[in-house]
């Protein structure tokens, strides 16, 4: 442990004194449960804090709280979890300053860094290695108006979008905007369904009737252990 923190400050000089610190609700080792890398074994590290209130939120309990972690300490116990997949979540990570470096510093260990995030904060600042998953909001989480669309003219092609699908409604207005920006030529864009509330079989067969190549997502981690923290 010494060690990485004395390699860490000889590669970055003076970053001690200037990086700030995260805010932290919980490190776990889970299953990836819903990109394209959904089924592999990922550390997670999700963060506290989140500007929006999407009324179908599934991670309320990282809205406040936490701890106060500098980044060897989380860098640390991401990496000591052993796994080729890192995730930064929240709440929503890109809210906290510690978060560029953080990622930084995943991918230079060799880790593939995916970044889950609400779509509202400019994407500029994210290093281009990093795959996100940007959320677009749709009208049924009562967000729509937080959306940032023009971090969709931002993505790569290893990046995804991800529209969460509460009724027919949403569907509808996600199809539209699929079909508008052409949002699916040569990307992954997931469709999912509000696990409460959607039917996920109602959802399957929009999407086979749509005529896009949208990808039906299916929240794997809450199908193998229920929705609950740190899975
Ligand atoms: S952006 Fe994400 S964390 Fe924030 S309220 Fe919406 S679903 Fe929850």
């Amino acid at each position: 442990m010494v060690v990485r923190h004395e390699h860490a400050a000889r590669a970055h000089p003076g970053r001690r004194v200037t990086e700030p610190k995260l805010r932290v609700t919980e490190i776990f080792r889970s299953i990836q449960g819903e990109s394209t890398h959904a089924g592999f074994p990922c550390a997670f590290i999700r963060l506290t804090g989140c500007s929006l209130r999407c009324v179908w939120c599934d991670t309320a309990y990282a809205f406040h709280g936490g701890a106060d972690m500098d980044l060897d300490e989380a860098v640390e116990r991401v990496l000591r979890l052993e796994t080729r997949l890192a995730e930064v979540t929240g709440g929503e990570p890109l809210e906290q300053e510690a978060v560029y470096p953080l990622m930084e510093r995943l991918l230079d260990a060799g880790r593939t860094v995916l970044l889950e995030t609400g779509g509202h904060v400019p994407l500029d600042r994210v290093d281009r290695r990093v795959v996100k998953i940007v959320d677009v909001k749709a009208p049924g989480s009562g967000m729509q108006s937080a959306n940032l669309l023009e971090n969709l003219d931002r993505l790569q092609p290893h990046d995804e979008v991800k529209f969460v699908i509460a009724d027919r409604r949403d569907f509808d207005w996600s199809l539209a905007l699929v079909r508008e920006r052409n949002l699916d030529a040569g990307r992954v864009v997931t469709f999912s369904p509000v696990w409460e509330s959607q039917p996920a079989a109602d959802l399957a067969a929009w999407i086979r009737d749509s005529g896009r190549p949208i990808r039906l997502g299916l929240q794997l981690h809450k199908i193998l252990w229920g929705d609950v923290p740190g899975r």
